[in-house]
């Protein structure tokens, strides 16, 4: 059980107590978040290889040792984390690089990766005895805020674009979250939350907003490293919108170093749209400032003009020496079937945009042919059906006539 340090702003340093309530920097506004600190010293001594080699949990509260919440009483009854970590010998030799791994994050409880953050965001709220969470979110944040909310007893109200893809709007229907679909996408419904929040006092679950939600996910990135015995892959890809998941990857390489568990820090790469790519373009110009500008893309989840956790997720890609690059809707489509078909894992746009910019850039000769590379799949890909259909064909339809059935099949199946 850790009790956070410091806060601190990831731009111009200012430190906070974690007791003061504070959210974001107020020296540097919504573009001030927080970075989350503990006392390593003391949390090695109970969070090192040898205690979790004995750990029984398994699910992501086996680092609870640097987790921002103060016991295990407040903890959702709902099983999220240690997710697969499967190697694909076919990848590794058709994209001609040494080893390739896909970590499969639609496998958490509500389908997607913001299930970490979340089992974090409804602690805190239980541990500040809230009763009501509130965030806005592309469509992801939300069921999975609605989810966990249901398991702790508490009301969720969410906001989200009306655009949202059905099955994640049924899915927070379903767990009995107050919905609010807002007309002009996820910036509008981000701004509207945010003022809503303010206005009656919930509890803020925006992730780039709530210092503590990177911390959740953040888990991800520790579970590869023990997954791989400790031996820290050279790559990372993973999608990118508001920031906070690549933030959140590079924050857990960072404390398993700062933990003495580990040795270095992967090459973090993150692959935007090119619809939705002001971190990508930022990043590029080597500037330290985001622009924002609207967003298209077929990936809802990182159809982010206005990412939030800007200057963190800049940070990570810069300072792990990664890339930020960008991939077109249709290098995202075709990447649905060739992931599935290839190792049984099913993403959903968002989820299969990481291993789409992989892609990207091992055809252009920029891993290394002995370089070992996690593809991080974020998102299920029954959340969003209307977006797998468009990158695979229709299927047939016969009448029950066995004769009928050999004209359209043809002789290609034959044994
Ligand atoms: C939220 C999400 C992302 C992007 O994460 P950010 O923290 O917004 O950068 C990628 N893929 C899926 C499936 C998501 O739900």
């Amino acid at each position: 059980m850790a009790i956070p340090v410091e806060l601190s702003c990831v731009l111009c340093g200012r430190r906070f107590d974690p007791c003061e309530p504070v959210l974001t920097c107020p020296d540097c506004g919504l573009d001030g978040t927080l970075d989350v600190t503990y006392d390593y010293e003391s949390a090695a001594k109970i969070l090192n290889r040898a205690s979790l080699a004995n750990c029984k949990r398994r699910d992501l509260w086996r680092y609870i040792a640097v987790l921002p919440v103060s016991g295990e009483e407040s903890i959702p009854d709902l099983a999220v984390g240690w997710t697969p970590l499967y190697r694909s010998k076919g990848l590794a030799e058709k994209w001609g690089v040494g080893e390739v791994y896909i970590k499969d994050d639609g496998r958490n409880p509500t389908g997607s990766l913001k299930d970490r953050a979340s089992a974090v965001g409804v602690s805190k709220a239980l541990e500040a005895g809230r009763k009501v969470v509130s965030c806005a979110s592309t469509g992801n944040a939300a069921s999975s805020l609605a989810g966990f909310a249901a398991v702790a007893g508490l009301k969720s109200v969410i906001f989200v674009p009306e655009e949202a893809p059905h099955a994640k709007v049924a899915q927070l229907l379903v767990y009995g979250a107050e919905v609010v679909l807002v007309r002009g996408g996820y910036e509008k419904a981000f701004d509207l939350a945010t003022q809503a929040i303010d206005a009656w006092g919930w509890y803020n679950r925006n992730c780039a907003i709530n210092p503590y939600l990177v911390e959740g996910k953040k888990t991800c990135a520790m579970e590869i490293a023990e997954q791989l015995e400790w031996d820290i892959p050279d790559v990372v890809f993973v999608a990118v919108g508001d920031g906070c998941i690549i933030s959140g990857l590079y924050k857990g390489f960072l404390d398993l170093l700062r933990l003495g568990i580990t040795d270095r820090v992967p090459r973090i790469i993150g692959v935007q749209a090119e619809g939705a790519a002001p971190i990508c373009k930022a990043f590029r110009k080597g500037s330290g400032k985001v622009e924002f500008a609207p967003a298209q893309t077929v990936a809802d989840s990182i159809s982010v003009g206005s990412p939030r956790n800007w200057a963190k997720a800049l940070r990570a890609a810069r300072e792990s020496f990664g890339e930020m690059i960008t991939v077109t809707d249709d290098e995202i489509l075709s990447a649905i079937p060739e992931l599935a078909r290839s190792t049984g894992v099913f993403g959903e746009p968002a989820g299969v945009t990481g291993f789409a910019g992989f892609r990207k850039m091992a055809e252009q000769g920029l891993i290394g042919k002995n370089e070992r590379v996690v593809l991080i799949v974020t998102g299920n890909g029954l959340k969003d059906i209307e977006g797998a259909k468009r990158s695979v064909g229709a299927p047939v339809v016969v009448n029950a006539d066995l004769d009928e059935l050999r004209k359209v099949l043809g002789d290609g199946l034959g044994i």
